[in-house]
């Protein structure tokens, strides 16, 4: 925390205002590629959050009622206002979060297919009926919206995980409070701009600020329907008991250790460009970041070998001053702290440091090296623990049975990929892997906006996911109608 009194204090969004909060407490925000302080975000209180529930409640009343066919209209014109900013925007991501503008992109992207997703709304939220389930009675089915809803994100997808909610939810005719990562809160300010551009009535989507009063605050406030989480297990957990507690529908998405598998059938090449996107992209900053690689007995020497050539050729270097950057920063100071330790702490416990990502960076900002340990023993910290950073530890199972086996050893549950040319292995580890989201060549098996967001144990808290039918599901309640109309020209034919 800093009280610079140079840099931009950020406003809150309350019923169509944008207003400086009166807040002693401030979280800087760094460019993580320098280390330079580019904004300051309030942490508020519950004061501020009442202020929103206030606004967005009263919001509600009209939005809740809108007809679909307006509200969709609205998305469909965010849609086109987003892609008119999608470069702005991308910049603003890699300026605020520090990854590469290929990787901000992807970011945006995947955040705007949501949004895509939500036009379809009068579809996706079609309800059944069944005629004359008795006699002279029919039946139908509607879903509802459910009120003020809260969405709290973490810092690693500044664009794309606001997008995973507040879209939906808003689209299924809630109103929205957006509590943005206190250490990216810019690109969420610039999301909710342009969203008043196309037309959002005031008090439908908020943003407020803060830490973990404010989020307490959202968790516990009797106006709050229902609470959207992403970020740590810890704080999932937390917010997912809190908002229970309270009687709220609580999605929570938490934290994850993903296994990447290679058998020796793989094809070299694309497993290899697979690997690196997959544990050094974002610099290991992913939830779905492969982070436990396991070389299947003759694998293991091959794709050692191949993988550290690749990791020296991979560009570490400032992403806000150089577009063709390979690889960025850690978002602070804390995080560069953090992997630092682990790495330490798995050369001690005597895995071999194939690779040393602490040499060789740029001296400003909050950089990490790709790094690799081999040798890893399932038993070690670095094997079990989330790291979030450029960390890959590698063990050497002699059988894909091994490789399952030591994978669900973890408590997480986010994702796994297996890279290989057999169908039987393939298939041997989509039924067997215990998690929500497998690939099968595929190193990033995130899936896109009409999938939900599967987090299984761990990595997730609650029951209906973010994104996909789930978030429907989610944001909306079922009304069951049952209409008797007796009918004169039955009775007088004696139906
Ligand atoms: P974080 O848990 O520190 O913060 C997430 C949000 O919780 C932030 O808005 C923060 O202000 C708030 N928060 C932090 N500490 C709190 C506390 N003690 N009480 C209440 N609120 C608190 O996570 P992060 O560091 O911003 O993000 C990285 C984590 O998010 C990783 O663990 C990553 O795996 C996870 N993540 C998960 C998914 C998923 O879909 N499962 C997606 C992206 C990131």
């Amino acid at each position: 925390m800093t009280k610079t009194a140079t840099a931009k204090e950020l406003p809150v969004f309350i019923g169509g205002k944008w207003r400086v909060t009166k807040t002693k407490e401030y979280q800087a925000v760094f460019n993580p590629s320098t280390g330079e302080e580019i904004a300051r975000a309030p942490l508020c209180g519950a004061d501020i959050v009442d202020d929103a529930v206030q606004a967005a409640a009263e919001a509600f009343k009209s939005w809740s009622r809108a007809s679909i066919s307006h509200r969709s209209g609205v998305m469909f014109k965010y849609k086109a206002i987003l892609e008119a900013h999608f470069e702005e925007l991308s910049r603003l991501v890699t300026r605020e979060n520090g990854k590469t503008l290929d990787e901000a992109k992807g970011d945006v992207r995947r955040g705007i297919e949501v949004v895509e997703y939500a036009c379809g709304i009068a579809e996706l939220s079609k309800g059944e009926s069944v005629p004359a389930v008795a006699d002279h009675i029919d039946g139908v089915t509607m879903r509802e919206p459910i009120g003020v809803c809260a969405g709290i994100t973490p810092f690693n997808f500044p664009a794309m995980v606001p997008m995973w909610m507040y879209p939906m939810a808003i689209a299924c005719g809630n109103t929205f409070i957006l509590k943005p990562s206190e250490k990216v809160p810019l690109t969420a300010i610039r999301l909710a701009e342009l969203f008043a551009e196309a037309g959002l009535p005031n008090g439908v989507l908020n943003i407020v600020h803060g830490g973990r009063e404010v989020v307490d605050a959202l968790c516990s406030h009797p106006g709050i329907s229902a609470v959207s989480f992403v970020g740590s297990s810890k704080v999932a957990e937390h917010v997912y008991r809190l908002g229970s507690q309270h009687g709220k529908r609580v999605q929570a998405a938490g934290g994850a250790k993903n296994v990447l598998v290679v058998m020796p059938d793989a094809d070299p090449e694309p497993t290899i460009r697979a690997i690196m996107g997959s544990s050094f992209g974002c610099a290991g900053q992913r939830c779905m970041a492969g982070s436990v690689l396991l070389g299947v007995g003759e694998a293991a020497d091959a794709v050692r070998k191949r993988l550290t050539e690749a990791m020296e050729t991979l560009k570490v270097t400032d992403t806000s001053a150089d577009d063709k950057a390979g690889m960025g920063p850690v978002i602070d100071e804390a995080a560069r702290r953090r992997v630092h330790d682990y790495i330490e702490r798995g050369a001690k416990e005597k895995a071999q440091l194939a690779r040393d990502g602490r040499a060789s960076v740029p001296e400003r900002g909050f950089f990490v090296g790709p790094t690799l340990f081999d040798r890893v023993d399932p038993k070690m910290s670095i094997a079990r623990d989330e790291i979030f950073g450029p960390v890959l530890s590698m063990m050497r199972p002699k059988t894909v049975e091994d490789a399952i086996k030591w994978a669900n050893m973890s408590p997480y549950g986010n994702g796994a990929s297996i890279f290989t040319t057999s169908g039987r292995s393939a298939r041997q580890f989509t039924r067997d892997i215990q998690c929500g989201m497998v690939g099968v060549n595929v190193g990033v098996p995130a899936p896109m906006a009409f999938f939900s967001f599967s987090g299984w144990n761990q990595s997730f808290f609650g029951d209906l996911h973010v994104q996909g039918r789930e978030g429907v599901m989610f944001y909306t309640r079922q009304k069951v109608v049952l209409s008797r109309w007796d009918d004169q020209y039955q009775r007088q034919h004696g139906w």
